[in-house]
């Protein structure tokens, strides 16, 4: 199991009480595989990827990436573990203006500690495998929204991350630029034998996708087969 969250509570000061953000969650995702986490706005989705990724270390519970359990371990250990295990996409694209799209891949590859030229290959690999050989000189501004959201997710894999935990990616674009969003998802997922987490408050596009988990008020309905 390449990732594991057990019975994890998360809340957050509220006034002079606590907001239970999470509630007891427990979600286990195999290599390979992409789990749809689907729930309101408000829900708590975000909080859990927050906790998935180690940037939110919760109250109760724990955390299992690829193996090593994250409980205890400290800021500089979590940052290391990230840095080759976890990719991220965050809901919008926060690409650097003035940098082209290889660019913005080769950036991640020296903090992931590749060499120039393997930075490069790997990321000119992974352009291609979003199907973006041929814009791999463009600069955000020259490219559309579902582009730009390409760029974000081949460089979230510049590390070959174990885990790939993408939060609401379809939420800038149109209906068929969103679908085609998650199914590069889903077949990422298989290429790099990740075990992917797609947060999204929109049903529609998850015809492919492994596993449906639901979220309401912090609580997670344990997935069901989509398939
Ligand atoms: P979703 O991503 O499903 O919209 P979130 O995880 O962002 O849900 O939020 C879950 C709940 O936690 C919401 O009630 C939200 O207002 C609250 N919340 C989220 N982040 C914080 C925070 N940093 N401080 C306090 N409350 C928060
Ligand atoms: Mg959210």
């Amino acid at each position: 199991m390449s990732l594991r969250l057990t019975d994890i509570t998360l809340t957050y000061p509220d006034g002079d009480n606590r907001l239970t953000a999470l509630d007891q969650v427990t979600l286990e995702v195999p290599k390979g595989s992409l789990t749809a986490v689907v729930g309101p706005s408000g829900s708590g989705k975000s909080s859990l990827l927050a906790v998935a990724a180690t940037l939110i270390t919760p109250d109760a519970g724990t955390v299992v990436v690829d193996g090593t359990d994250t409980t205890g371990m400290g800021r500089g250990e979590l940052a290391e573990l990230r840095r080759h295990k976890i990719g991220i996409v965050f809901q919008q694209p926060s690409l650097l203006p003035s940098l082209t799209a290889v660019e913005q891949l080769e950036v991640m590859a020296r903090i992931v500690g590749l060499k120039p030229r393997t930075a490069r290959a790997r990321a000119m690999e992974l352009l291609d495998a979003v199907g973006l050989a041929d814009r791999a000189r463009r600069r955000p501004h020259q490219l559309s929204g579902g582009q730009r959201q390409r760029v974000n997710i081949a460089r979230a894999l510049m590390n070959d991350p174990t885990v790939l935990l993408v939060d609401e990616p379809t939420s800038a674009l149109d209906h068929e630029r969103g679908a085609s969003v998650v199914d590069l998802i889903t077949r990422l997922t298989r290429r790099q034998a990740a075990a992917t987490v797609l947060v999204t408050h929109d049903r529609t596009h998850l015809t492919a996708v492994d596993h449906i988990a639901e979220v309401h008020d912090g609580r997670l309905r344990l997935p069901a087969a989509a398939r």
